[in-house]
């Protein structure tokens, strides 16, 4: 009997784990740029943490947890996004405390999982980079956030991207929009879809967002949030646009843009690929804003919040789309070719000194012939390949031969083992 994956989720072999790397690289080495720092939050958090942030009525909450009672019949769920255990962190650590910066800038990368229907681009355990900065209402902060995104992608080598921005509003402006929403809805209610008439009472909001075509027609004529914002966020929002500006991002607004997740406020946004290659339906690639009521909602202190969440598996499809060259290490350093036997303990002895000198390096362990071991040296792409027989081994010298050259050389074994970071210099030297 040989078993399958859990529908949903995928084995990332070595070919593939190598873009991963990249893709993780990338962020750690650009979020430090932006003075970002990383945390690491457990897979799994009780149950509330998640319901009482993302929200009940969200299809996450409803529908996609994977939660469980444990034996100690605690209300558990695998985490489904990576904002609200990490303001739950936030809280629980009083990194709010005097002695930490402000605002407070953390990154996260990890597995997430939605109990959701698979497809292109879509898994039930998926992989999320996020950050979030706690302790600003500077809408400066919202550019900046967005901007790292924006570079991020850049850094990946993906040009073909969109900014897409809304603004929510404070919890009063969306209580008001809220109810003109249901207003606009209501007489409409027999056209909607199933989906969109649950959702009508307990989160209209999330009915602007709805894939359905005929919803989509109601959904056009609706009001604005946009003529629904107080002067506060009207002001917060527009200063928000003016900074996107004033450094020369292009960006569009989208009214009816909302998340699927309740703790957002004032700025949302998201990014979309535009690559010709980038199939399906699916185009957002990143999505984030702000959420100024979460960490007190969580016991905190009044803390203003704001962060995103991008998908490892759409950026690479994402970068795979653009055309985008991935950096592969194909290179070793030295391969050793053992020929027969006794030269078993010299091949190990000779890529372990090699290693401890810095190096890359592999040998034969199948004690095949000189032909099949170069073939594995030259699909390794090694740039020396060091070859002992048995006369060699008598003489304590070792044949290396620098591959793209063809130059060949007898080495003493000691000077190997003693000074190999000069002979790999000598040898590899234009
Ligand atoms: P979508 O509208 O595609 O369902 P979402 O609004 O649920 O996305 P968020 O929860 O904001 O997305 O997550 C941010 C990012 O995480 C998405 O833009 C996407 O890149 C990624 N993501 C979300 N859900 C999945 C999933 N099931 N499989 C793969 N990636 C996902
Ligand atoms: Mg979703």
């Amino acid at each position: 009997m040989a078993y399958q994956k859990p529908k949903g989720t995928a084995d990332i072999l070595p070919g593939e784990s190598e873009k991963w790397q990249f893709v993780e690289e990338t962020a750690r080495l650009l979020f430090k740029d932006y003075e970002f720092h990383e945390i690491r939050t457990p897979i799994f958090e009780h149950y509330e943490v998640i319901s009482r942030s993302v929200g009940d009525t969200t299809d996450i909450v409803s529908k996609e947890m994977y939660d469980f009672y444990d034996k100690g019949d605690r209300h558990i769920t695998l985490r489904p996004e990576g904002t609200a255990p990490v303001v739950r962190s936030f809280v629980e650590n009083k990194l709010f405390g005097p002695e930490f910066q402000k605002p407070y800038k953390t990154y996260y990368m990890g597995p997430m999982f939605r109990y959701e229907r698979p497809q292109a681009g879509r898994f039930r355990q998926f992989h999320q980079i996020g950050v979030e900065v706690f302790g600003s209402t500077n809408p400066a902060t919202d550019v900046e956030t967005m901007m790292m995104a924006m570079d991020y992608y850049q850094q990946l080598g993906v040009n073909h991207i969109r900014l897409v921005i809304n603004s929510l509003g404070s919890r009063e402006d969306r209580q008001v929009y809220r109810q003109a929403l249901i207003d606009y809805l209501e007489p409409h209610f027999d056209e909607l879809s199933k989906d969109s008439q649950t959702r009508l009472h307990n989160n209209p909001l999330r009915v602007l967002d709805s894939k359905d075509q005929k919803d989509k027609v109601i959904v056009e004529n609706a009001p604005s949030i946009l003529d629904y914002l107080g002067e506060e966020s009207a002001a917060f929002f527009n200063q928000v646009k003016d900074m996107l500006t004033a450094l020369e991002v292009d960006f569009e607004i989208d009214h009816r843009m909302v998340r699927g997740l309740d703790y957002y406020n004032h700025t949302i946004f998201e990014i979309m690929s535009e690559a010709p290659g980038f199939g399906g339906a699916i185009t957002t690639i990143c999505a984030g804003g702000r959420y100024d009521g979460l960490v007190a909602d969580l016991g905190g202190p009044e803390t203003a919040g704001f962060g995103f969440a991008l998908g490892i598996e759409r950026a690479i499809i994402t970068i795979e789309a653009e055309g985008a060259a991935i950096p592969m290490l194909n290179q070793i350093d030295a391969y050793v070719v053992g020929l027969g036997e006794t030269t078993n303990i010299e091949a190990l002895k000779l890529v372990q000194s090699i290693r401890q000198a810095g190096f890359s390096a592999e040998r034969d362990f199948l004690n095949r012939k000189a032909k099949a071991q170069f073939k594995s040296a030259n699909k390794l792409n090694a740039r020396l390949v060091l070859t002992i027989g048995e006369t060699e081994l008598a003489e304590g010298t070792v044949n290396v031969k620098q591959m793209e050259t063809r130059k060949e050389k007898t080495v003493l074994l000691e000077d190997i083992y003693t000074r190999f970071a000069e002979i790999y210099d000598e040898l590899t030297e234009v």
